[in-house]
């Protein structure tokens, strides 16, 4: 987990402590539930009392205001994986708690061979996490071997089970995302920085074999020296995984100030094919379902491509205190001394330049606690 212990002992905890952007003022109380029942009650409690709630994770995808959180932060100390079914021809299912580090998850599903997972690994934070954004790369997304998630729903203050079909998983979407926003999926009203839905235990479902899912991302069939579509020892994709992550500063280390960052800041454009016409011709294009529902297909572009070629490609603002990292012009990073107004600022000056470069309104990846871009 990417909290540092010294915080967590604190008397007063901050979200800088908690979070790997390394900004945001304190809390007002944090709770380590060391249950499932602890954290309903938490979160029952505390919605009764119109306290606002922050389920957090590893803060590997908030951005968190200076002055902090007023309301009650509880996680999840939860970490055994238990193995339910790991042979035969149903494959393998397992399960983990919200409060299980991804990473750990990947490693066992690799060390027991279950497929799916290997191109998952070093994404940063909580189990529990993954589905909210559907988390992805490398051409894997956790949608691939989830089954269903247990969940507390705070809309009706009951436990509930969430099949794969509720969650509606699209790129970096569920139903568990849009319940920030839609009031459709929050029960007629909308929630944050916590979903409708806390997650509890996450349960996969995936093929019992030590051979990956079929290789789909160019860059890493190129790393490994095969086809696209091709399978390979889990364990080898795991590791070429982590030597591109590695390479982009996409694997957090404590000593390396371009991880200390929310991973990518925007989400790739998915646009219009008229829209996306009006791209320059080198710009990166992939066919992508239409995020309207309408069941057509539009363009994926690169949120990447398009904020080095608008003029902030790696580096920019270095030395900071905040700045693109110099690694990857999606990761916006902190150089030691950022505060969340920093960042924010650095923020809108990539999304309002890429508008007016290519007239495509970014769309922020992170939580934003507290703040606006
Ligand atoms: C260096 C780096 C690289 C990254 N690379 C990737 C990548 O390749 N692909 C990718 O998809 N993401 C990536 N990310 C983003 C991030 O790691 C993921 O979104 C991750 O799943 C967030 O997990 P977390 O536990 O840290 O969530 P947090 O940041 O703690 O929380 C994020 C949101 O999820 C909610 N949440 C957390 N736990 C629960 C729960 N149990 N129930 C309900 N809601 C919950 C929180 O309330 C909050 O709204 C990267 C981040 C970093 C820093």
């Amino acid at each position: 987990m990417t909290a540092r212990p010294d915080d967590a002992a604190a008397a007063a905890p901050t979200l800088a402590g908690f979070t790997t952007l390394r900004v945001g003022g304190p809390i007002g109380t944090f709770v380590d539930a060391a249950s499932a029942e602890e954290i309903m009650d938490v979160v029952r409690e505390a919605d009764a009392a119109g306290t606002e709630v922050l389920v957090l994770g590893g803060g590997s995808n908030i951005l968190a205001s200076d002055d902090g959180f007023d309301g009650i932060v509880v996680r999840d100390a939860r970490r055994e994986i238990a193995i339910e079914n790991s042979e035969g021809c149903g494959g393998a299912q397992f399960r983990a708690p919200a409060g299980a580090v991804w990473d750990d998850v990947v490693v066992r599903a690799v060390a027991e061979g279950f497929s799916g997972f290997e191109a998952l690994s070093g994404i940063p934070g909580s189990t529990g996490a993954t589905p909210v954004q559907n988390v992805g790369a490398y051409g894997q997304e956790v949608s691939g071997v989830l089954s269903h998630v247990r969940v507390w729903d705070r809309a009706t203050n009951r436990p509930r089970t969430l099949a794969l079909a509720d969650l509606r998983l699209g790129y970096r979407t569920s139903t568990l995302k849009r319940s920030y926003t839609e009031e459709a999926d929050g029960g007629g009203r909308t929630w944050g920085p916590t979903g409708r839905y806390v997650v509890l235990d996450v349960h996969f479902q995936t093929d019992a074999t030590t051979m990956s899912a079929p290789v789909r991302y160019a860059e890493l069939a190129r790393t490994l020296g095969v086809e696209i579509g091709a399978r390979v020892e889990s364990a080898e994709v795991r590791e070429s995984v982590l030597d591109l992550r590695r390479g982009k500063g996409m694997v957090l280390d404590d000593a390396d100030h371009d991880t200390w960052s929310a991973g990518s800041f925007f989400t790739n454009p998915v646009l219009p094919p008229a829209q996306a016409a009006g791209l320059p011709d080198d710009a990166p294009r992939f066919d992508a379902p239409a995020p309207d529902g309408s069941g057509g297909t539009w363009v994926k572009s690169s949120a990447a491509w398009l904020i080095a070629h608008a003029g902030f490609g790696p580096g920019y603002r270095m030395p900071g205190p905040a700045a693109i990292s110099t690694k990857h012009s999606l990761a916006l990073t902190n150089r030691g001394g950022a505060s969340a107004a920093d960042l924010v600022s650095l923020a809108r000056t990539v999304r309002d330049g890429v508008e007016a470069t290519y007239g495509v309104v970014l769309v922020p990846e992170p939580v934003l606690l507290g703040v606006e871009i």
